[in-house]
């Protein structure tokens, strides 16, 4: 379903993704681990189209969409949940979903989604009965699960998930990596960053690490856990931190 071929990514000088290889096959959950600025977040912004890719080329179902518009990538199936939790406080939780389903031209056309609509994208993650809340009152695994709800009314095919654990305790991560499951089930192909595998183990069919923008490994969790390779880099990265 999508496949990432030499994806480089440089500012300036710095080089933040570098010849980076990857692929992911329809209905499966992928992690993408890496060490603090090891360029995971920035891939997700290439493939968004929020960077243009300095080289390389992303397909996303056969086609090519490097460097096409975010607003063109959405309509095609691609989501995101970014690492940032940025919900409109001003805005109810019902608003702040509706207000995603306008870069869905179809969606969009007909002035965004239903309240029924809408009301299935936040029971999909349990938030059905804060629609009427603003995001500013809800607790940190409430604002993220908003997050997701956004992601989920752009209808994707595809959802790329950042950091979507960090902050929340065990039983916030076992429920919403429950959902995760539940999401491809309904046959939502997922990709999952984290900073590392603790998470994402009995969840992802397979692991892709990325170091310093580059490749480094991957395979299935098992595999991973075992590689000599990956934990030398994250001690590595852990001494320049
Ligand atoms: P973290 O685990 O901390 O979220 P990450 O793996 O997501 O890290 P990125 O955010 O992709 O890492 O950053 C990779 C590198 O690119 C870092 O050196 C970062 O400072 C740099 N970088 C990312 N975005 C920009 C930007 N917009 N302008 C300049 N440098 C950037
Ligand atoms: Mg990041």
């Amino acid at each position: 379903l999508l496949e990432i071929d030499g994806l480089t990514k440089r500012f300036g000088g710095l080089v933040a993704v570098d010849d980076f290889d990857m692929t992911v096959e329809r209905g499966e959950i992928v992690g993408l681990i890496g060490p603090n600025g090891s360029g995971k977040s920035t891939v997700f912004n290439c493939l968004m189209g929020i960077y243009n890719v300095t080289d390389g080329q992303i397909h996303f179902d056969g086609e090519e969409i490097t460097n096409d518009s975010t607003h063109e990538i959405v309509n095609r199936g691609l989501s995101r949940v970014s690492q940032e939790s940025n919900p409109i406080d001003d805005m109810t939780v019902r608003e702040n979903i509706k207000l995603f389903t306008l870069p869905n031209s179809i969606l969009a056309f007909s002035g965004g989604a239903s309240d029924e609509e809408i009301a299935e994208y936040a029971a999909r993650v349990d938030i059905e009965d804060q629609l009427e809340e603003h995001p500013g009152s809800m607790p940190h695994a409430g604002v993220r699960r908003l997050e997701i709800a956004k992601a989920l009314a752009t209808e994707p095919e595809m959802l790329l998930l950042d950091e979507p654990f960090a902050g929340m305790n065990q039983q916030e991560i076992t429920e919403l990596a429950a959902k995760m499951e539940e999401f491809r089930e309904e046959g939502i192909t997922q990709v999952v960053v984290d900073h590392n595998m603790g998470g994402l183990m009995g969840l992802v069919d397979r692991i892709v690490v990325i170091n310093n923008g580059d490749f480094l490994a991957a395979g299935t969790p098992e595999e991973i856990a075992g590689d000599n390779d990956v934990q030398e880099a994250y001690l590595a990265g852990e001494v320049t931190q």
